[in-house]
């Protein structure tokens, strides 16, 4: 049983781990064109993380997510997952990527026991990636999805970020390529956490809009029930035959109640939530000879202040300072 219940009922299990804010892309809806990174002095250690996740099983963490950034431009990221692998309690250990370097890393990953990834990719046309994600690499993430799975990864899931006015086109070539090949897209709603505040109502493209374009242009969904009640996606099947498709609409359709996360910063904050405004600082307690009792007391006054919900709509929301490369997504 988890000790990491908020003021709402919710019972915290998963916990994201930023390794790093900095990125091999430049996706125009996470990072500015020209990004300041944080000092190497200023991300916590492998050391110090492996610290925090033994203190944080100790209070009901099942599942970690490394993300960034990008992490895997973080050096000897399978060290990391080596270490996170063999702390008692941990049953899983995820990564998300941008699968620019998974070719070289993919082996090494599995090895060190990474059970699960998520490669993000919104476009299959060299000229769409470009414009994305301001650099070039579609032809790298490519062999990078067909590496993992001969390193032996199963049910690798793509994500991609849906945006009004850019990335329409690539809906149905990506639903197609991944139907195709086997791999489960999960489609993105954009939220309010792009670098350069670009972000408005009017470009937030639904889960139910393009829903809509894969019916027009492929054919039929049917909905699946929901596999794991944490979850954030809702599945769809094609009618007429394999296949999965997967939404996750944070914006038209919030999963807060069911909201089973927590974060921890490349700098050594955790937040309770990607739109929290509040952080506790563990890197602090880490290198001032903080107890392992003091960082378990920092996570569970992260968790007792989580808020029911985002509020991106709502008159009152406000953006978190941090764009989502500095958080982790
Ligand atoms: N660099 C890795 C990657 O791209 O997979 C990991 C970090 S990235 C911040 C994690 C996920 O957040 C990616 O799937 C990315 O598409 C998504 N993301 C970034 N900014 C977003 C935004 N403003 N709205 C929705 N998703 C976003
Ligand atoms: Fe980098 Fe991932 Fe952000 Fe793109 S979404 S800029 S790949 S961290």
């Amino acid at each position: 049983m988890t000790q990491l219940v908020d003021r709402f009922g919710r019972g915290h299990t998963d916990l994201r781990i930023s390794v790093t804010d900095r990125c091999n892309l430049r996706c125009t809806y996470c990072m500015p064109a020209e990004a300041v990174f944080r000092q190497r002095e200023e991300l916590l250690t492998y050391e110090e993380i492996s610290r925090v996740v033994a203190v944080a099983t100790r209070l009901g963490i099942r599942t970690i997510r490394l993300t960034g950034g990008e992490p895997l431009v973080r050096r000897d990221l399978p060290r990391l997952v080596r270490m996170l692998v063999t702390i008692p309690g941990i049953v899983e250990v995820a990564v998300t990527t941008n699968g620019l370097l998974l070719a070289e890393q993919a082996g090494l990953l599995a090895a060190a026991g990474v059970a699960r990834l998520n490669v993000s990719l919104d476009a299959l046309s060299d000229e769409a990636f470009e414009r994305i994600t301001r650099r070039r690499g579609l032809a790298a993430v490519l062999a990078g999805l067909e590496a993992a799975r001969a390193a032996g990864f199963r049910s690798i899931r793509i994500n991609a970020v849906s945006i009004r006015g850019l990335t329409e086109a690539e809906i149905v070539p990506l639903a197609r390529f991944c139907r195709e090949a086997g791999f489960h897209l999960r489609f993105i709603e954009f939220m309010p956490l792009d670098a350069e505040q670009a972000w408005s109502d009017e470009r937030v493209l639904s889960g139910d809009e393009v829903r809509e374009i894969l019916a027009r242009e492929i054919g039929p969904l049917e909905p699946l029930p929901a596999a794991d009640p944490g979850q954030p996606a809702t599945d769809w099947r094609w009618a007429d035959g394999d296949g999965l498709v997967g939404f996750i609409d944070p914006v038209t359709r919030p999963f807060c109640e069911r909201c089973d996360r927590l974060r921890l910063t490349a700098d050594g904050q955790f937040r309770n939530c990607l739109f929290s405004t509040s952080e506790w600082d563990v890197r602090g307690l880490l290198r001032s000879g903080g107890s392992d009792e003091a960082i378990a007391a920092a996570l569970l006054a992260c968790v007792a202040a989580k808020q029911a919900a985002h509020g991106i709509g709502s008159p009152d929301f406000a953006r978190p300072a941090r764009a989502m490369y500095e958080i982790g997504g």
